[in-house]
């Protein structure tokens, strides 16, 4: 399975289990005598089951707080919010900490303000990037990239080639991601959601309709 980490563990054991522990960890109880190839078997015929309990697995905003120790999923891992020890604010993904140039506050207004500029360069180098990339495989031209607090929608692109993207992408999958920035530079070619511009949105992004399911289903819980 694509982007899962599987840990097998053998053991003096007469049945299989497999248990999901978060949305990309799996872990795979089996008797001493599986084989490597067995395991695989083994999780091959599981797909379905899988598939079906990682959608299950939404990331969560409910406990959301804008305080020291709080946990955000960036990029859909849980990060803890933390006072940094030097004079800047960054991400430490080595150790899942968002790490605030904040002190010891308690204030939420602050933490907030300081987390959402981080977060926003995060994902403007990563869209930036991608976009790059995609552009000159779709053989488009773009002018501007900004990254926005907007709600009501993932992405847009302006008749002038502006591209805008919600900030909130940040609390989503990277390939779901990517499905957005195709998508919006698939407008540089057609303005519309005309059948011409699904079929290139296909052609860069065949997933596209999972993409926009995924979106669709987790929209309301992710909101920073
Ligand atoms: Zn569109």
């Amino acid at each position: 399975m694509e982007n899962m980490n599987i840990t097998v563990k053998r053991s003096k054991r007469k049945t299989c289990e497999i248990r999901l522990l978060t949305q990309d960890e799996l872990e795979v109880r089996v008797p001493l005598f599986y084989s490597n190839q067995m395991v695989e078997k083994l999780i091959d015929s599981k797909q379905r089951w899988i598939y079906k309990k990682r959608e299950g697995m939404r990331p969560t905003l409910a406990s959301l707080k804008y305080q020291l120790g709080g946990v955000m999923p960036i990029w859909q891992r849980p990060m803890t919010i933390m006072p940094s020890e030097t004079s800047t604010s960054y991400l430490n993904f080595d150790n899942s900490t968002i790490q605030l140039r904040v002190g010891l506050t308690t204030e939420q207004e602050l933490i907030k303000r300081e987390l959402k500029g981080l977060l926003k360069e995060e994902l403007k180098q990563y869209i930036e990037g991608k976009v790059i990339q995609f552009s000159e495989i779709m053989g488009v031209k773009y002018n501007q990239i900004r990254i926005k607090s907007i709600h009501s929608r993932w992405g847009s692109c302006s008749s002038k080639g502006n591209l805008n993207f919600a900030l909130n992408l940040i609390l989503v999958p990277q390939e779901i991601v990517d499905y957005v920035i195709i998508h919006e530079l698939a407008h540089l070619r057609v303005m519309n959601h005309s059948k011409a511009f699904w079929k290139i949105v296909e052609s860069y992004y065949p997933k596209y309709k999972e993409a926009r399911k995924w979106l669709k289903a987790n929209a309301q819980a992710l909101e920073l």
